[in-house]
């Protein structure tokens, strides 16, 4: 299969209600994503994930969850009411707003050189807090879980009488007023984030910061992203953010390219230092603003040297978004299971060459719409055995509902895709929304139905084994639907299944398809709780 594009992934989120536009009945809000059915259970799964291997599986860590919204000190003395900026430019010409870092030289709007000198721009978002509106009354919300972390360092080790190293682990929200929020779920600005500040002796930062970095690799391969997808970038020194020793950034090969996926920084004893009192006091290495306002000394007392110190830590941050965009990147696949009927890909090829005269011709859309669309359908009519799956994206993308043809190349290509192609997502069984799919082989067939309705209650009540009872198709399409969502395992109903098939010996036993191989083998009722609790 090709390399799966964004068009594809956007698609399928909206199709199956996995990511939709936020509050898309408005005309939407620029930079936010509200998540549907599936993508809610995709989410939660990869943050139970995380937290099952950081914090139940490790005998070092601790969880917390802080407030987002914080006393407004705290952003000045992380740095963030100063240096929390992007470089922002303005197009003279059309008046569109880029970040200069992103761009070269060229409005990628309107093709214009004539752009402002690049100024800073604060990402943080403020909000009134209280009654009265004046200018002590604003807080911001939090631009990263982190600062919650570090100001509850103290509580957390009064609490836990922890000795270094240990960690505290949060999972929450945080919001980037982005200049261009962009990519989908990639760039967007409210998501969530999973950080981990881990404290450990000075001196020992080197080496910790190396493990992190091999555990948290390790991690994402657990959770189905491939080495091949996975790269470390080394942060070069100029780069490095105001509080940063050192940093690996870990990239994924995301639909737009190797991009960040999760920063691990190894940041010193800044963040301690930088919000304790008494600073000359404490012997820090990093240059830290002086506080006036802190009430607290954020330091550890080592009982071996028995002299209070102030930790060093390594902080491994991952955005819970871009897990999820990473997850179905590397989940995602489209394959034909038979072949098209030379009439059936002629009709479709024909009304592929009718959607793209439509498309070059009409004056409604705009360049940038029309040259996308053009260059996708031009991919796809290229090699079509391999790309007509990809038919439902193209009429899915800006400006396609325009076309009047669209509708005709749909109605040729869903016949087509329905008898000859599938799409799948190929996602751990641990991750995928949905576990098991129970189906009957006839609806209106009462013990049929009421037996797989059984099932389905039975394998839910077992745990968190997340099970549907599904009969809105026939058993092909239904079986298409959880391929397309991720559902490793479907279990049909049949006559067989009740006593009253053509094989006796097959009473009491179901079908059970497997996603990724479209095996299917009988299995006895009694059996399947454990047949799936080893598998899923
Ligand atoms: P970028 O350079 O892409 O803007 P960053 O280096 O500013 O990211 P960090 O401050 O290191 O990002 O944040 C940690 C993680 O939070 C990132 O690796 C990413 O997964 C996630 N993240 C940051 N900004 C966003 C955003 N606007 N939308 C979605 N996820 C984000």
């Amino acid at each position: 299969m090709p390399a799966v594009t964004m068009d594809q992934l956007v698609s399928l989120c909206k199709r199956r209600g996995f990511i939709f536009p936020g509050s898309d009945i408005y005309g939407g809000l620029q930079g936010t994503y509200d998540f549907g059915p599936l993508g809610v259970e995709l989410k939660n799964n990869l943050k139970a994930a995380w937290w099952r291997a950081n914090v139940y599986e490790r005998d070092d860590m601790e969880g917390l969850d802080a407030a987002i919204l914080m006393n407004r000190l705290t952003w000045k003395y992380s740095g963030h009411e100063e240096t929390f900026t992007d470089p922002l430019v303005d197009c003279r010409s059309c008046r569109s707003r880029w970040r200069a870092d992103h761009i070269k030289d060229t409005c990628p709007n309107c093709g214009s050189k004539d752009l402002t000198e690049p100024r800073p721009f604060n990402m943080m978002f403020k909000t009134q807090v209280g009654p009265v509106a004046d200018d002590g009354s604003y807080a911001y919300l939090r631009p990263e879980t982190a600062q919650g972390i570090f100001v509850n360092f103290n509580n957390v080790l009064a609490t836990t009488s922890r000795k270094l190293p240990f960690g505290i682990a949060q999972i929450g929200k945080a919001f980037r007023n982005e200049i261009n929020p962009r990519n989908f779920i990639f760039r967007v600005r409210e998501f969530e984030q999973m950080e981990i500040e881990f404290f450990v002796m000075p001196g020992t930062e080197d080496e910790w910061h190396q493990r992190w970095l091999d555990d948290r690799l390790a991690w994402w391969r657990s959770v189905g992203l491939s080495s091949d997808n996975l790269q470390v970038y080394t942060v070069p020194k100029a780069d490095l953010a105001h509080y940063s020793k050192a940093t690996y950034d870990l990239m994924y090969r995301f639909p737009i390219g190797f991009e960040e996926l999760e920063g691990i920084a190894s940041r010193s004893d800044y963040d301690l230092g930088s919000h304790s009192k008494e600073q000359d006091s404490l012997g820090l290495s990093a240059k830290v603003g002086r506080n006036d306002d802190s009430t607290a000394k954020l330091t550890y007392f080592d009982p071996e040297s028995k002299r209070h110190l102030v930790p060093f830590v390594i902080e491994p941050s991952a955005g819970v978004d871009r897990g999820v965009l990473a997850l179905l990147t590397e989940a995602y696949d489209e394959q034909q299971i038979k072949p098209v009927t030379p009439e059936r890909a002629q009709a479709v090829a024909d009304a592929l060459a009718a959607f793209v005269k439509s498309v070059g011709r009409s004056e409604k859309l705009p360049a940038e719409q029309r040259d996308a669309m053009l260059e996708r359908a031009e991919l796809i009519g290229k090699d079509m055995a391999a790309s007509m799956a990809q038919i439902p994206a193209l009429l899915d993308m800006p400006g396609a509902s325009s076309i009047e043809l669209g509708k005709k190349l749909r109605g040729q290509a869903d016949p087509a895709l329905d008898e000859s192609y599938r799409t799948v997502l190929h996602l751990k069984p641990a991750l995928a929304p949905i576990k098991v799919a129970v189906f009957p082989l006839k609806r209106n067939a009462p013990e049929i139905v009421a037996t797989a309705r059984q099932i389905r209650k039975s394998l839910q009540a077992d745990g968190d084994m997340r099970t549907v009872y599904d009969d809105t198709g026939a058993i092909g399409k239904l079986y298409r639907r959880q391929d397309e969502i991720g559902t490793p395992y479907c279990i049909t109903v049949d006559f067989d299944t009740i006593g009253q098939g053509k094989d006796a010996t097959l009473s009491g036993t179901v079908t059970v398809r497997d996603r990724d191989t479209m095996q299917q083998e009988r299995v006895p009722i009694a059996e399947l709780q454990t047949y799936f609790r080893g598998r899923v």
